[in-house]
């Protein structure tokens, strides 16, 4: 009889996003008459910018045509995008990546995830805490994050807890990893991390023989004099792997498209991670279709860039209404400056899940409740700015009722 991957059996409740939209579901359910705002999960509203749109309709039709119809495309992205990105995000900002240093894929929590086919089994991972809850969960499927305790961590993961003392910036740990996750502007709790930061973790990587998994899919948000990129530090390029995202760039969390960067200096035991990483994607993946290839590239025309600042910026000051509303009410708001995402202390030593509930009943808006971004998020709620203007200032008036 075939066996499963008795990993999945490790999962405590299910995905975190899939229980806030029960409840919420339930919610709207019982009560037709209310019209619930969502605050919580973390998509965008805003339509595809009309630079990125020409783009994919022009590649579209491209596609019907015998002469420009393409198959299959290169594996690692059309040379168009990967030059686009090459020049855009690392290049013009004194950042020497080349172009088969990329990898173009369908998303970076893909990425982030199928990363793991390259580590041993035996690694030991550090994540920050509260964190977006894929890394763990993506080593629980592979087995790496070790038994799941009461409090939803797991025993043989490094939680390094973000909290308010410590300015949500993680501390080395006092076991020592393989494999560091860091994820700048973080989500959930917006901080951001400086240049001499980020040094002492390439440091402290270099010094134990340990990979850091950069996630900076939020790069856009960040508003601040910091780095945009961990290829920014010196030596990073020989310790670490970076995912960036157009999901919340530029709109694309439906059409799919982001990126890795594996630098040819990154090695182990004398392997080559960028190698490694090409076959394991030559044997699983297929690509990102050529439409929306020609789409991330618009990303980087003249008119694109300014109308995904745009919307950047509408989301931004969403952020800015939402803080300052929180605040206004005597609530400890984090966050919301390099981030679209407002992290809120609970008052009165609420629980998230309990805050939550008060908040659905009470002003009928969905919050993300913190301890689903790990135990150190417990007495957190996170708010997103992805909302329409218009629903953020209703939310915020609708705070008012919880004085
Ligand atoms: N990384 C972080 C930190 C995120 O918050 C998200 C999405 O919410 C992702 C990655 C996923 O990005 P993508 O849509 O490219 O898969």
């Amino acid at each position: 009889m075939f066996g499963i991957n008795g990993n999945f059996l490790k999962f405590g409740s299910s995905y975190l996003f899939a229980s806030v939209n029960a409840k919420a579901k339930e919610y709207a359910k019982v009560n037709p008459d209310k019209k619930i705002i969502s605050l919580g999960i973390g998509d965008v509203t805003l339509p595809i910018a009309p630079a990125i749109v020409d783009a994919m309709v022009n590649a579209s039709k491209e596609m019907g045509q015998a002469e420009t119809f393409r198959g299959y495309g290169p594996y690692q992205g059309y040379d168009f995008l990967l030059k686009a990105i090459a020049e855009n995000d690392y290049r013009s900002r004194g950042v020497d990546i080349s172009e088969d240093e990329i990898f173009v894929s369908d998303g970076a929590k893909s990425d982030c995830s199928n990363i793991l086919d390259l580590f041993s089994i035996d690694n030991k991972i550090a994540v920050q805490d509260p964190v977006y809850p894929v890394y763990v969960d993506s080593n629980v499927i592979d087995g790496r994050a070790g038994r799941q305790r009461p409090d939803g961590s797991y025993n043989k993961t490094i939680y390094m807890p973000c909290v308010e003392e410590n300015n949500f910036l993680p501390k080395f740990p006092e076991r020592q990893p393989d494999i560091i996750y860091l994820n700048f502007p973080n989500n959930p709790t917006g901080a951001m991390a400086d240049y001499n930061t980020l040094k002492t973790w390439v440091d402290y990587a270099l010094s134990i023989d340990a990979i850091i998994l950069y996630d900076g899919a939020y790069e856009a948000f960040i508003s601040e004099d910091k780095p945009k990129s961990i290829f920014e530090i010196p030596g990073a390029k020989k310790c670490a792997i970076e995912f960036r995202s157009f999901s919340k760039t530029a709109g694309f969390t439906g059409i799919r498209c982001a990126y890795t960067v594996i630098p040819n200096e990154l090695r182990a035991s004398g392997t080559q991670l960028n190698k490694l990483w090409y076959r394991r994607q030559a044997t699983k993946f297929n690509g990102v279709s050529y439409v929306v290839q020609r789409a991330a590239e618009a990303v980087y025309s003249e008119q694109g860039k300014k109308q995904v600042k745009d919307n950047i910026n509408y989301y931004m000051e969403n952020a800015a209404i939402i803080k300052k509303g929180l605040e206004g009410i005597g609530l400890k708001a984090f966050g919301g400056v390099n981030a679209p995402y407002i992290w809120v202390k609970t008052p009165n030593d609420f629980g998230s899940w309990e805050f939550f509930d008060y908040l659905m009943r009470k002003t009928q808006i969905v919050v993300t409740p913190g301890e689903g971004f790990g135990p150190a998020g417990r007495g957190y709620i996170r708010l997103t700015a992805f909302n329409t203007r218009e629903n953020t200032l209703e939310a915020v008036e609708r705070f008012k009722r919880i004085k």
